[in-house]
């Protein structure tokens, strides 16, 4: 039996925070790391439950104390996955879910050990995007934008240990948490 960090990436509106929240409240031995970022926090955000909110400055200077395992700067903020946290719980052991993107969840498995990675695809990039049309948020120059996104991502799934579709929410939760049992018996 070992301790696994798993990292889980897919495009946005995949259902990735559902499935790693419900993963975590099945199984108390789990962890979800919470990362750090410069950007302000959207209406309902809380310190401490999306993201630890810090100015540019206190990233900064976590970054040249070496706090973050891996960090990226996406739309112009700085974000990044805390040392400190990830080591606590492996210390407790405890599994630590990472929700991160592609790149991240890259650099956390050259730089880390017992790293497992999981890519959440939708069933097609096309109900995806209908999912995301449906909640009426974007424009059409978004939903466009969104579109290349959602292409850029699904083409480095295969860059990943597992892939799991998410068309039906309670089976892509019973196949993360299968994952995960079968990761942590493995020596
Ligand atoms: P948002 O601001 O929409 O919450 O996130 C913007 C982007 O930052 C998303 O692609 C998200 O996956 C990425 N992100 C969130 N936390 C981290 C992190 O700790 N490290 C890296 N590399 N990316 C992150």
């Amino acid at each position: 039996m070992r301790e696994i960090v798993l990292c889980i990436s897919g495009p946005s509106g995949v259902g990735k925070g559902t499935i790693v929240k419900e993963l975590v409240r099945r199984d108390p031995s789990l962890a979800l790391s919470v990362s750090c970022t410069t950007r302000s926090p959207r209406a309902g955000e809380k310190n401490g439950e999306e993201y630890f909110f810090v100015t540019r400055e206190q990233f900064e200077e976590g970054i040249a104390r070496g706090a973050f395992i891996e960090y990226d700067e996406h739309f112009g903020n700085l974000y990044g996955t805390p040392r400190e946290y990830v080591r606590r719980q492996q210390s407790a052991h405890r599994s630590v879910i990472l929700e991160i993107d592609v790149e991240g969840a890259l650099r956390v498995k050259r730089g880390e050990e017992n790293v497992v990675t999981v890519f959440l695809a939708p069933p097609s990039a096309e109900a995806l995007m209908q999912r995301l049309r449906g909640r009426g948020a974007d424009t059409e120059e978004q939903l466009k934008l969104r579109r290349a996104r959602v292409e850029y991502e699904l083409s480095r799934a295969a860059e990943y240990d597992h892939i799991v579709v998410n068309d039906d929410l309670d089976v892509a939760i019973g196949e993360v948490a299968a994952i995960i049992e079968h990761e942590k018996n493995k020596e």
